[in-house]
C-alpha cells in the first residue's frame, strides 16, 4: 500500500512508482485513487501494476493526493470487484480505502451491521461499507468527519489491518493494535508519504520518518501530521508478523528499525551453526533464500554459488492464488545453472516450506540437472499452523509440516537431509530485544483469537446462498 499528499505536485506517477516497488506484496490486482481536491478518481484492475497502468492512464490522473494498492487475496476471492482501493461516496463526499491484512471477525461484523448478502465481498470492502454507514456527509468538514467515523468504527474491527485512506483532501494511515503488517511514514519536500515498506519511500525520494506504532492512526493534511490512538490501550500488543522478516518483506526494508537483509543473513549463519553438513556449494533459492544462504556460506566456510537462475519477470509462486498456478510457476520461474550443480553436494537454503509444492519441484529440478546430494536448510521453523492474519494458508491440510514429521518432509521432498532453524535462533537472528512478534504459524499460539476459523469466501458464500 502507498499513500501520498504532496501539495501542488502531481502524485499519480509517484504512486505508480511506490506501488511498483511494493509489487511483491500482492500481484493479483492493482489500483490507485487520486484526488484533485474535489473529485476522487479510482482506477483499478486485475494484474500487476504495469498491466493496470501505462503512461497514458497515469498522466490522466490529476491531483496531489493519492493512495494505491496491490492485492494478495485472503478473505474475498481474486476478482475485479475485490481489487482495491475500495471507494464509497456518501452524499457529496467520498473516500477510498486500501487494506493490508485480514480481519478475524468479518462474519460477525457483517451480521452485526445487518448487512444483506451481496453488499460486500471482501473484508476490506466490508470496512469501507461500515465506514460509509457511519459517515455523515454533513459533518463539520470532510477530514474531521473521516477521523470521527474511523474513531467510531475501528475499535470494532479485529485481526490484521494496516489501512491507507483518503477523502478529497486528507490522507490517513492506520495500523491495528498488534501491528501485524508494517506501515511507515515518510517526508517528501513539504508533503507526506505512507507506505507498507520503506523502499517505497526511497523510490519516490521521500525521507523515512518512522514506522507507525501498533494501534496508531495518523491524519495528514496540508497543515501537517497528527497522531491519535483510537483503540483501547489494553488491546495494544505489538505482534509484527515474523514472516515479514523471514520471507515477505523486501530485504532492503526497515522493520523495527533494522534492515531485513541483515536478519536473513544472520538466520543463515545460525542455521550453519545449528545444522552443519559437508558439501561443495551453498546456494539460496531465489530470492528470499539468498541472504540466508550467504550467511550459511560465510559461517560454514563452504563456497557460495548460484544454482538456480530466476526469471526476473515472474512473480512469487507462494502468493499465486491456486495450487496449479503455484506449481506451473516453479518451472517458469527457476532454471538450474548446471555448471554449479553437476556432481556437486549442494546445501540449498530456502526461507520456508509451506505447502511443499515449489520445494519438491525445485529439488527434482536440481536432481535432474545432476546434483550429487541435496541438503535442504530452512531459515525458519516448520510452518505447521494456518495464518489468519494476511497470508493465505487457511487450512492445516495445506501445510506440509502439519501433516508430516521433519524426516518425513525430507523424504517427501526428495532431499538427502533437511533441517529447520529453531524459533530461538530465528529470534536471535532478528535481534530486536523487546520487540513483539506473531509466530502463530510456527507455534499455534494465536495472539488474536479466531473462532470460528474464517473461510476465504465467507462473504461470497453468503451472496450465493
Ligand atoms: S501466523 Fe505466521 S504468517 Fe501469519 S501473521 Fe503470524 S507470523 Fe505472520
Amino acid at each position: 500500500m502507498f499513500g501520498v499528499l504532496a501539495p501542488g505536485a502531481p502524485v499519480a506517477q509517484l504512486t505508480f512508482d511506490g506501488l511498483y516497488s511494493l509489487q511483491h506484496r500482492g500481484q493479483e490486482s492493482a489500483g490507485m485513487a487520486v484526488s484533485d481536491g474535489e473529485t476522487i478518481t479510482v482506477v483499478k484492475d486485475m494484474g500487476l501494476v504495469t498491466n493496470v497502468f501505462d503512461e497514458r492512464t497515469v498522466a490522466a490522473l490529476e491531483g496531489d493526493l493519492a493512495i494505491g494498492h496491490t492485492r494478495y487475496s485472503t478473505t474475498g476471492s481474486s476478482t475485479w470487484r475485490n481489487a482495491q482501493p475500495a471507494y464509497r461516496s456518501v452524499g457529496t463526499a467520498g473516500f477510498a480505502l486500501g487494506h493490508n491484512g485480514n480481519l478475524t471477525n468479518t462474519a460477525a461484523l457483517a451480521e452485526r451491521a445487518g448487512m444483506l448478502p451481496g453488499v460486500v465481498a471482501s473484508d476490506s470492502d466490508l470496512v469501507a461499507e461500515l465506514l460509509s454507514l457511519a459517515f455523515s456527509p454533513d459533518g463539520a468538514d470532510g477530514g474531521g468527519e473521516l477521523e470521527a467515523t474511523l474513531t467510531k468504527v475501528l475499535p470494532d474491527i479485529e485481526g490484521a489491518f494496516s489501512f491507507v485512506l483518503m477523502d478529497a483532501e486528507h490522507l490517513v494511515g492506520v495500523r491495528d493494535p498488534n501491528g501485524f503488517r508494517p506501515l511507515c511514514l515518510g517526508r517528501l519536500d513539504d508533503g507526506w508519504v505512507l507506505a507498507s515498506e520503506t523502499p517505497a519511500l526511497d523510490v519516490v525520494g521521500a525521507r523515512f520518518v518512522r514506522e507507525l506504532e501498533p494501534g496508531e492512526m495518523v491524519l495528514i493534511d496540508r497543515t501537517g501530521v497528527r497522531s491519535v490512538h483510537p483503540f483501547p490501550a489494553e488491546r495494544v500488543d505489538p505482534k509484527l508478523c515474523i514472516f515479514e522478516l523471514v520471507y515477505f518483506a523486501r530485504p532492503d526494508s526497515l522493520l523495527y528499525g533494522k534492515e531485513v537483509h541483515g536478519a536473513r543473513r544472520r538466520m543463515g549463519e545460525l542455521l550453519a551453526e545449528q545444522a552443519p553438513v559437508d558439501a561443495d556449494l551453498v546456494m539460496g533459492v531465489p530470492e528470499s533464500g539468498v541472504p540466508a544462504a550467504e550467511g550459511y556460506a560465510r559461517r560454514s566456510g563452504i563456497p557460495y554459488g548460484q544454482g538456480l537462475v530466476k526469471n526476473r519477470y515472474i512473480g512469487r509462486t507462494f502468493i499465486a492464488p491456486t495450487p496449479e498456478a503455484r506449481a506451473r510457476g516453479v518451472r517458469r520461474k527457476l532454471n538450474p545453472l548446471r555448471e554449479n550443480i553437476v556432481g556437486k553436494r549442494l546445501i540449498v537454503v530456502d526461507d520456508s516450506v509451506i505447502r511443499g509444492t515449489t520445494t519438491r519441484a525445485m529439488v527434482e529440478m536440481l536432481r535432474d540437472a545432476g546434483a550429487a546430494e541435496i541438503h535442504l536448510r530452512v531459515s525458519s521453523p516448520p510452518y505447521a499452523w494456518p495464518c489468519f492474519y494476511g497470508i493465505d494458508t487457511p487450512s492445516r491440510e495445506d501445510l506440509l509440516a502439519a501433516q508430516l514429521s521433519v524426516e518425513e518432509i525430507g523424504a517427501y521432498l526428495g532431499t538427502d537431509s533437511i533441517a529447520y532453524l529453531t524459533l530461538d535462533n530465528l529470534e536471535r537472528a532478528i535481534d530486536a530485544p523487546g520487540a513483539g512478534f506473531c509466530s502463530a504459524c510456527l507455534t499455534g499460539d494465536y495472539p488474536v483469537e479466531i473462532s470460528p476459523a474464517p473461510a476465504k469466501e465467507v462473504l461470497e458464500v453468503a451472496i450465493r446462498a
